[in-house]
């Protein structure tokens, strides 16, 4: 154990909160500094007129490496928070009326791909024998593995040449599947972890082999429920967590992070600190005051980052019960609107959305009879498009009611009981998220692994990061992999 040891994470997201649990589990005193009223980071909670919104995640995935962190302190995961199966995984829609459930079933799939291109059926097998092989290589074998050495990277090298991981997600899928919706539905991926399925590495058809393996799973009460869960296991266990609690920079001595100083002037002081700020954030801010920390961060400012969002939250009088849980709605252009999104200037004419509507799985997300829902847009990030998002956000908005409303949501703006938006601005004002990225670093294989910023910094020994923008990259199963990656490091160096 490391009872004379202490550490500070910055940052009370997925990733700073499954970090502070291994720590704390090993005896490290681990304080966990955020500084937003609420933790969860992305996963925040908005609770308006007896309706809870889950800010960000809302397709929980591997809901093994969860359990495999409530054991790590030695509790069961049952005890804190009850995850509910959702099925289909997502519906999956086109503006010509069709329709896709991607669902666990074999029989299902194959019926639906059949009527669309009977040589997809076996096409499909293929993509999926390929989707698991990257899956062991990718996520089993190198998910929890920090990548610190370019020898590190040299030994995975034969593996993700033979995959052929050159390629992009869309290119591979192609590969094996010829209908270009079907090879929407099994390239979009991508697209949930800030990838763009033209650029991403086809590494990122894992997720397809992943889902399969263990489902699509929602927590009773929300992610918000999932996220109380594991504050709760972590002061359960010893832990100390502040809110309202902005760290306005990391101290050094000697060579080595010190501790924390905070915005009011507070510090805390620790054997090893560890960053779930964005990763720009922490070198050009927080440790702006340190020649590693102004080199850092201009190096990284450079790094293509990923899109932003446009998320619209919002709760009616009225639940739709012809709703899935997940549905995206695919809009007229893919390939060209992917462009935009990534590439573009401006904002889009049309767009593709993500509706979420979880009162499917879980009524007491609303009040009785009623819905809450969240719908997001991919758009631009700030750095690409400086869109003045004050007064494009209400239009937007409105834009995007009007296509539900036609659409999928009959009725829609007579059931409207509250809404609120959050904007590529807020990503970078609430979030500290360079340029406003909803998925920080863009993950493209010259920014994945070791090109990826390590979970150690090279420079500062005891300093270290974990999230989105470190090993292996965004999404809920991503940064939970990087929490055990970085906390195998931090008890390592404490041992030392
Ligand atoms: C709308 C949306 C939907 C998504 N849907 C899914 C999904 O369905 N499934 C999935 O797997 N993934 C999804 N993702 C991705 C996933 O949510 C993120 O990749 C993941 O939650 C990021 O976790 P993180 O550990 O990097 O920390 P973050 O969530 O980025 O948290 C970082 C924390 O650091 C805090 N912080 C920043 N600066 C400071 C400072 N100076 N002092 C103190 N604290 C600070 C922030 O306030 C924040 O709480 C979604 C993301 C978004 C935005």
């Amino acid at each position: 154990m490391n009872a004379s040891k202490t550490a500070v994470v910055v940052g009370a997201g997925f990733g700073g909160l499954a970090l502070a649990i291994r720590l704390q589990a090993q005896g490290v005193q681990t304080t966990l500094l955020e500084k937003r009223d609420k933790p969860g980071g992305r996963a925040y909670v908005y609770e308006d007129q007896g309706f809870t919104f889950d800010a960000g995640p809302t397709v929980i995935t591997d809901p093994s490496a969860l359990e495999e962190l409530f054991a790590a302190a030695g509790k069961r995961m049952s005890d804190y928070v009850e995850m509910l199966p959702v099925s289909p995984f997502y519906r999956l829609c086109w503006e010509d009326g069709r329709h896709f459930d991607y669902a666990n079933d074999q029989e299902a799939l194959d019926r639906q791909i059949h009527a669309r291109n009977p040589a997809d059926v076996a096409g499909y097998q293929r993509f999926l024998a390929y989707s698991k092989a990257v899956f062991e290589e990718g996520y089993i074998k190198l998910g929890a593995v920090p990548f610190l050495s370019f020898r590190d990277m040299i030994a995975a090298g034969p593996q993700l040449a033979r995959l052929q991981a050159w390629r992009s997600v869309y290119g591979i899928v192609s590969r094996f599947i010829q209908d270009e919706q079907l090879r929407q539905a099994f390239s979009f991926h991508s697209l949930l972890v800030g990838g763009n399925p033209f650029a991403t590495s086809s590494i990122y058809t894992l997720i397809h082999a992943l889902e399969r393996k263990w489902g699509v799973w929602f927590p009773r009460g929300g992610t918000g429920a999932l996220v109380k869960g594991m504050v709760k296991l972590f002061t359960d266990i010893g832990g100390r967590i502040e809110l309202n609690a902005p760290v306005a920079a990391i101290e050094t001595s000697g060579g080595r992070a010190s501790g924390v100083r905070l915005q009011d002037g507070r510090v805390f002081a620790a054997d090893a600190v560890a960053s779930n700020a964005d990763v720009v954030h922490t070198y050009a801010s927080l440790l702006g005051q340190h020649p590693r920390g102004v080199a850092e961060g201009e190096a990284l400012g450079k790094k293509r980052f990923s899109n932003s969002l446009f998320v619209l939250y919002f709760g009616l009088d009225h639940h739709h019960s012809q709703l899935q849980h997940h549905t995206v709605c695919f809009g007229p252009r893919y390939r060209e609107l992917i462009k935009d999104i990534f590439n573009g200037e401006a904002l889009a004419e049309d767009f593709s959305l993500y509706l979420h509507a979880p009162c499917v799985t879980d009524p007491s997300l609303a009040p009785p009879g009623c819905g809450s829902h969240y719908v997001l847009a991919p758009v631009p990030h700030l750095g690409n498009a400086p869109i003045d998002w004050e007064v494009e956000g209400p239009l937007y908005r409105e834009r995007i009611f009007d296509y539900l409303e036609q659409r999928y949501m009959p009725g829609l703006r007579s059931q409207l009981v509250t809404s609120r938006i959050f904007t590529p601005v807020d990503f970078r004002d609430q979030l500290n998220a360079h340029l406003g990225s909803a998925f920080s670093l863009e993950p493209i294989l010259t920014q994945s692994a070791w090109f990826r910023p390590h979970n150690r910094d090279a420079d500062l020994p005891n300093l270290y990061l974990v999230g989105a923008g470190t090993h292996p990259g965004a999404g809920v199963p991503g940064v939970i992999g990087s929490a055990k990656a970085t906390a195998g490091l931090m008890l390592e160096g404490m041992h030392a």
